[in-house]
């Protein structure tokens, strides 16, 4: 091929199908990204908005992205990119706009959606990249360990709560509920891979912002055997103080604290992109009725669960109340996979606020956690588990 051909062909690669009349120019700032157990996400920040396509291309795989009327003021070169879907990214720009085009390593599934300035930071255009294959998801996690001879692993998804601009409570200094709950979630994973028979998986492993159906989506590609959320919230009364332990429920909340609560988590969604939010293609009655049939049975399963966990807890941390309660949080809405959500204390009150900072308190309130959980899959160990196995030939 002569070589001014192939110039050629290289500028049509990078050429922008632009036209129309010149608005304010506005920049791409600077380039964030964070990777988390299932997406890489970038965030460009943008000196306003911007009118953005995307749009996919084959041989070899590439996602391209065009802003029009942007300009590319930093560089790209260090992004995160290593054990991510994005192999390389470049960029060209053509009269005033810019083209981000990115080489894959693997198939995914790419959103992007624009955030308006808030909590002082300015316009936004985010970038999820999402790999089609879970497999290469499971690379970025914990190493799995082999099962053999058909005596698997317990599996249990440990969801940090809140992340990325969602910051969740405040203490009185500013300390973020986000980060205690990734301190202990941390942990805690640690803690359950320790221990033969079981394995750990994270929903987040970083400081980004996930859905709260994205999280149950999460339990169920890991085929959880179960999913605990980790938290640590406020009241309005700031006497409140101790840790709680939550389950799903089906009617109403089981007391105005847990309403209180659960809308708060729940309120969180609504910060997300409705560009990821989808509750298309269910015929909702039958999704209903199927869903009823499995929830009783995996909210029995939950109680246990809870149980459990608020009992070791207690001594650690103190109990805001006596049982699991229960109320409608989103993420634990899995109809066959029993889910916990454990307040570890109150933000809100200076004592537990100062405690929940400490790591080595974080480390009890795991230590605690994972006992309970221990305690729960020693009595009702799932079939096929290694501790199932283990149950069996100590009552032969
Ligand atoms: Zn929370």
């Amino acid at each position: 091929m002569h070589r001014r051909h192939l110039l050629r062909l290289l500028f049509v690669g990078l050429a922008l199908p632009f036209s129309g009349p010149a608005h304010a120019v506005q920049q791409i700032i600077s380039v964030r990204g964070w990777r988390s157990s299932d997406r890489l996400r970038l965030v460009l920040d943008l000196s306003g908005p911007v009118k953005h396509q995307t749009f996919e291309l084959a041989a070899p795989q590439r996602v391209i992205v065009d802003l029009d009327n942007t300009r590319l003021n930093t560089n790209l070169a260090e992004l995160p990119l290593a054990h991510s879907p994005i192999r390389s990214v470049r960029s060209g720009s053509q009269e005033a706009n810019t083209r981000l085009v990115f080489d894959l390593n693997t198939p995914v599934q790419m959103t992007s959606f624009l955030l308006s300035p808030s909590e002082g930071k300015g316009h936004r255009l985010v970038l999820d990249f999402q790999p089609r294959t879970p497999s290469l998801l499971a690379d970025l996690v914990v190493p799995a360990s082999p099962a053999s001879s058909g005596q698997r692993d317990i599996v249990v998804v440990i969801d940090a709560g809140h992340g990325g601009k969602d910051p969740g409570a405040v203490g009185l200094k500013g300390e973020q509920e986000k980060v205690v709950a990734q301190a202990i979630a941390r942990l805690l994973v640690k803690k359950v891979n320790d221990q033969r028979g079981f394995r750990a998986r994270q929903v987040r492993n970083g400081d980004v912002f996930v859905p709260l159906r994205k999280r149950v989506e999460v339990a169920r590609r890991y085929n959880a055997d179960m999913f605990i959320s980790v938290h640590a919230d406020a009241a309005p009364r700031r006497s409140a103080s101790g840790a709680s332990v939550f389950a799903l429920s089906q009617g109403g909340a089981t007391s105005t604290t847990a309403r209180w609560l659960a809308e708060r988590e729940n309120r969180v969604d609504l910060l997300g992109s409705q560009h990821l939010l989808s509750l298309k293609g269910k015929d909702p009655v039958l999704a209903g009725v199927i869903l009823d049939m499995s929830m009783t049975a995996t909210i029995s399963t939950s109680l246990d669960l809870g149980k459990n966990i608020l009992s070791s807890l207690q001594s650690v941390a103190g109990s805001h109340q006596k049982r699991v309660e229960q109320a409608g949080f989103a993420v634990l809405k899995s109809p066959d996979i029993p889910s916990v959500l454990v307040e570890t204390g109150f933000m809100s009150n200076t004592g537990d606020c100062k405690k929940l900072v400490d790591p080595r308190h974080q480390q009890k309130v795991a230590n605690a956690i994972f006992e309970g959980l221990h305690q729960h899959f020693r009595t009702r160990p799932p079939q096929g588990t290694l501790l199932a196995k283990m149950k069996e030939s100590q009552s032969v």
